[in-house]
């Protein structure tokens, strides 16, 4: 008997609400479809991770953008679904289709040393199993309420103020992690100023937008719109500074040529020429020859709050100064960034010099076949000293070698080693200040907004 429609994982279909427009972004898809399977979501990476022939790697799917995109390996994750689940559309809740048009920055991907999420309180309130989800939306972190309930997103539990990971399961989150309340309730209807409202509008039909497209946009379409303005510049056209200042990266520098635009700039071009996302993406040429409506007069720049990562990069600094001087095993350069909340490009264009000191290092200390089996002891060992932190009093570096030798199979020196390395890393990360804010704007910004309307 040939079984029809069988596929090696169930066929879930990714939610959609027709009323609102918004659709299941694949990190909720993925944690709903390990729930189903009674897997861990590392597992799922790991059983996808394979399929697409890469070799088994359980940190590489930590973040909602490991999953949604535009920056990362979301696309082995996301074709290996789509293949393991028969399900065609599951593109849909990515920004694959704007990958080729979208920087990465902007997004809530990791944001100060913990990996904090956002939701909405109602959707989690009136939770259904059958048909509830997690939008693509919540990617935004310039967005303030929820795109159905139009109620304030939230970042801490409100009965304890805790921060919530984002790698609770399907079955945990919606509880506090420190204090087990629910973390659903009626939530915030706030009148939101303007401007925010604005952003929120911009960024509600932009996620939409994402979600219908059928094809990628091609990144020759953002080139044409760029040139569109630096047409108007060269004709002496005064643009207002945060567009003007964008343009003179892209169009003049050669360093950052190839940037796209963050989500900040687009929000910015959309302000200025008075637009949505999609209208830049679909006609460049038309929406970059002129104002749609007249109204820059007074529009100098978003004000939208930037993300202060000076304290990250201070103490990454520090942290890898110190452990070229005086550790025998250096960690992998991308433990530290997820250990400081940085990304590895930012810190190699702020420390050259230490940065190819730390890394030249790093791959003179062992051969290919001893890293994988250090990198191990290292992940081990950091896992013991936030386990330790969690409880009371501390861990000796000998206690930790020996639970990290439990594990993995190192030296009993190598393994103290690690135990050092890690804990002179998480003496430093512990010393960023804390910079998180809820609320994205900065509304003392907004007077020349409000006039120029
Ligand atoms: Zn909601
Ligand atoms: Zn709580």
């Amino acid at each position: 008997m040939l079984i029809h429609n069988w596929t090696p994982l169930p066929p879930l279909p990714l939610r959609r609400d027709e009323a609102s427009g918004t659709t299941e972004s694949l990190y909720h898809y993925a944690l709903r479809m390990s729930d189903t399977c009674g897997i861990s979501i590392h597992l799922l990476a790991s059983i996808l991770k394979n399929e697409a022939g890469e070799p088994g790697s359980r940190q590489s799917a930590r973040y909602m953008s490991s999953w949604t995109g535009p920056r990362s390996h979301y696309r082995w994750l996301m074709e290996a679904l789509m293949k393991l689940t028969g399900q065609p559309d599951l593109f849909r809740g990515t920004f694959h289709n704007v990958a080729g048009v979208l920087g990465r920055q902007g997004l809530s991907t990791r944001d100060g040393r913990e990996h904090q999420r956002r939701w909405c309180p109602r959707c989690y309130l009136e939770w259904n199993e059958g048909t509830s989800f997690e939008p693509l939306h919540l990617a935004f972190s310039q967005l303030s309420t929820c795109p159905t309930h139009g109620v304030l997103l939230e970042g801490r539990c409100s009965q304890c103020g805790a921060a919530q990971s984002f790698l609770r399961s399907y079955a945990s989150r919606r509880n506090c992690q420190a204090c087990r309340c629910p973390l659903g309730h009626s939530g915030e209807w706030r009148e939101l100023e303007a401007f925010p409202r604005w952003v929120d509008g911009v960024l509600r039909r932009f996620g939409c937008y994402v979600s219908a497209l059928d094809d990628p946009i091609p990144e020759m379409r953002i080139e044409v719109f760029m040139a569109g303005l630096h047409k108007r510049i060269l004709s002496g056209e005064r643009l207002p500074p945060a567009v003007r200042g964008y343009l003179w990266n892209r169009v003049e520098s050669r360093r950052r040529h190839n940037a796209l635009p963050t989500l900040t700039q687009y929000l910015n071009l959309c302000a200025f020429q008075g637009c949505e996302i999609g209208d830049i993406l679909e006609r460049p040429e038309e929406v970059s020859s002129a104002f749609l409506f007249d109204r820059a007069d007074g529009f100098t720049q978003v004000p939208l709050r930037r993300r202060d990562i000076q304290g990250n990069l201070a103490m990454i600094g520090s942290c890898m100064d110190r452990l070229c001087s005086d550790a025998e095993v250096l960690p992998p350069l991308a433990l530290l960034c997820r250990e400081f909340g940085v990304w590895a490009d930012v810190v190699r264009e702020h420390y050259p010099d230490l940065h190819h000191r730390y890394r030249s290092r790093y791959l003179a200390q062992n051969g290919e076949f001893s890293r994988t089996h250090v990198k191990r002891a290292l992940e081990r060992a950091l896992q013991v000293v936030k386990m330790n932190e969690c409880a009371s009093g501390r861990e000796r570096q000998k206690d930790i070698a020996l639970q990290v030798m439990q594990v993995v199979q190192v030296a009993p020196e190598l393994a103290l080693q690690c135990a050092k390395s890690i804990t002179v890393m998480r003496e430093f990360s512990k010393r960023i200040p804390s910079t998180r804010v809820d609320f994205p704007f900065n509304l003392q910004g907004m007077d020349a907004w409000q006039s120029g309307k």
